[in-house]
């Protein structure tokens, strides 16, 4: 892998070069399998052919600002795919991830929703997953843009969540549809982990929000999201990220 500074000075040109590109992992119903939705996922590709996965890049594209041209491609693809999927019956949500950087922008809510417009596709199938990668995040700024859009009826879900103490502050403060339990407790066997993931989940039931796990890969972790009552899995153990060619096919089964 070359060094960052190369990488990051590739990144510009990576986006209208069509290196990068977006994949879907399914959502899955923990009792029936049954496909409930997909969440969006960016890939690089460089020039040379080499991959580079997305905890590389984003930070990167977020340092220089690429992340805004980024964000707009896989909005532009997840609504591209809503519309496709519901106009061939196939009602399924997708969740998109979406940086503080973007969220942090004057215009995100109006043009989040002229996207929805343009595409002619509802706001409810949509869910923007946040995190609080960027230390500097500004919950202050951040919480009215994210009323806007869950007033316009799109979803707005907590992802990693579980895994630090802030974001058990957030939830209070967030106006969120869905929290995505953080791998890693769904992956942890030990007790004191097993303990922090029933209070997150309670806590989450307590507010209302639909609850997500991640991360998973064994029927032990299927077992174990299903008694926890989340209302979808995702993972290895049902399906790795894919191309839409890919989810169509899963749809159609
Ligand atoms: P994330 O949002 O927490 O995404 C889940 C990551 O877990 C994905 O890695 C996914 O491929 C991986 N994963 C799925 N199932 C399993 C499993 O069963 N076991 C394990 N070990 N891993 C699993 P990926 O695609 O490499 O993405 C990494 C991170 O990059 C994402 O974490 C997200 O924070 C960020 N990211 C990806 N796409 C985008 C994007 O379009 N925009 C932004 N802002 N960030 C993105
Ligand atoms: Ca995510
Ligand atoms: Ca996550
Ligand atoms: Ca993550």
């Amino acid at each position: 892998m070359p060094d960052l500074t190369t990488l990051s000075a590739e990144l510009d040109a990576a986006l209208f070069r069509h290196e990068i590109y977006a994949v879907y992992q399914p959502q899955v119903d923990p009792l029936t399998g049954v496909v409930l939705g997909v969440e969006g996922l960016c890939r690089w590709s460089r020039s040379t052919g080499e991959a580079v996965g997305p905890d590389v890049f984003i930070p990167l594209a977020e340092e220089s600002g690429v992340i805004h041209g980024v964000g707009r491609f896989m909005l532009d693809e997840c609504l591209t795919q809503i519309e496709r999927w519901h106009g061939q019956q196939h009602p399924v949500d997708v969740a998109v991830n979406v940086s503080p950087l973007q969220l942090a922008t004057d215009g995100f809510p109006d043009y989040l929703i002229e996207q929805l417009a343009a595409h002619d596709v509802p706001a409810a199938p949509l869910t923007l997953e946040i995190t609080e990668s960027v230390p500097a995040l500004e919950i202050a700024q951040i919480v009215p843009r994210l009323r806007m859009l869950r007033a316009a009826g799109v979803g707005v879900s907590l992802d990693d969540y579980g895994a630090g103490h802030a974001s058990l502050s957030q939830l209070n403060m967030l106006p969120l549809s869905e929290v995505k339990l953080d791998r890693s407790l769904i992956q942890a066997a030990d007790e004191a982990s097993g303990r922090i993931l029933w209070e997150a989940v309670e806590r989450a039931r307590d507010l209302g929000l639909r609850v997500v796990a991640e991360g998973v890969e064994t029927d032990a972790q299927l077992d174990l999201a299903r008694n926890l009552g989340c209302d979808r899995v995702q993972g290895y153990l049902f399906a790795a990220p894919m191309g839409v060619d890919d989810v169509d096919t899963l749809l159609a089964a």
